[in-house]
C-alpha cells in the first residue's frame, strides 16, 4: 500500500538523540505531524496523555492488539508500544505528512505496509559518545545504562535496513540532514504531482 502523503519513520538506539532531533524538526516544519503512540509504560516527568503518548493499561493494550487496532507494535525495553490505525488513518484521510518516532522493529513493519514510507536511522558517532550521552542524561542507573548499551550494539546493525542514515555527531548538522531528507522526499515527482496538482494540470502533465 502507498501512503497518500509523505510518511517518515525515524528510529535509533536510545541516547542517539532521536527525540531531540524530531522535536526540533517539528518546531521548524509546520506541515509535519507527529503520530502519538500508545504505550503500556507509565508517564515520566512532564509527559501528558494524548500529547506524548496515549498511556494505556496492559489490558487495554491487549484488547487493541486483539481487535487489530495497531498498524505496528513492538516490545521495547520491557514495555509495549504501538502505532494505532486510527491515528494513521485520520492523517491519511487529509493527506498530511506524518513522522513516526518509533523503534527499529516498528519502522521495518511500517516499511512493509507502506512501501513509500521513508525510513531514517540515527547513529551515534561512537560507543564512547553514546555512553557519555546516556550518563549525562542522568535518567538511568549504571545497570540500565549497561543494558541500553548492550541493546544498542544489536540495534545499530539495523542501519543496513533503512533508506537513510544520519550520524549524530553535531546536533545542527544532524538536524540539517534530517531536514534535507524531508525536503528531498517532497520534491520527488509523485509527491510534487500530488501536492501541486493544479500546476501539473495547467501544464498538462500526467
Ligand atoms: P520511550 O519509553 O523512551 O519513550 O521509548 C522507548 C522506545 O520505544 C523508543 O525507541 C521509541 O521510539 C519507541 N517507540 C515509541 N512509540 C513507539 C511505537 O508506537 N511503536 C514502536 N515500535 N516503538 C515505539
Amino acid at each position: 500500500m502507498d501512503y497518500p502523503g509523505n510518511l517518515f519513520v525515524v528510529a535509533a538506539p536510545s541516547g542517539a538523540g532521536k527525540s531531540s532531533l524530531v522535536k526540533a524538526l517539528l518546531e521548524l516544519d509546520s506541515h509535519l505531524q507527529l503520530s502519538v503512540s500508545h504505550t503500556t509504560r507509565a508517564p515520566r516527568g512532564q509527559e501528558k496523555h494524548g500529547r506524548d503518548y496515549f498511556f494505556v493499561s496492559e489490558d487495554e493494550f491487549d484488547n487493541m492488539v486483539k481487535s487489530s487496532a495497531f498498524v505496528e507494535w513492538a516490545h521495547v525495553h520491557n514495555h509495549r508500544y504501538g502505532t494505532s490505525k486510527k491515528v494513521i488513518e485520520e492523517r491519511m484521510s487529509v493527506g498530511a505528512d506524518v513522522i513516526l518516532e518509533i523503534d527499529y522493529q516498528g519502522a521495518l513493519q511500517i516499511k512493509q505496509i507502506f512501501g513509500n514510507a521513508v525510513t531514517v536511522f540515527i547513529l551515534p558517532p561512537s560507543w564512547e559518545e553514546l555512553r557519555q550521552r546516556l550518563e549525562r542524561r542522568g535518567e538511568d542507573s549504571a545497570e540500565v545504562i549497561e543494558t541500553r548499551l548492550a541493546n544498542a550494539a544489536v540495534e545499530v546493525k539495523q542501519a543496513t535496513n533503512f533508506d537513510f542514515v544520519i550520524i549524530n555527531e553535531s546536533f545542527e548538522r544532524a538536524l540539517f540532514d534530517l531536514k534535507t531528507i524531508v525536503h528531498s522526499q517532497r520534491l520527488k515527482y509523485l509527491a510534487q504531482r500530488r501536492a501541486k496538482a493544479p500546476t501539473f494540470s495547467a501544464l498538462e502533465i500526467d
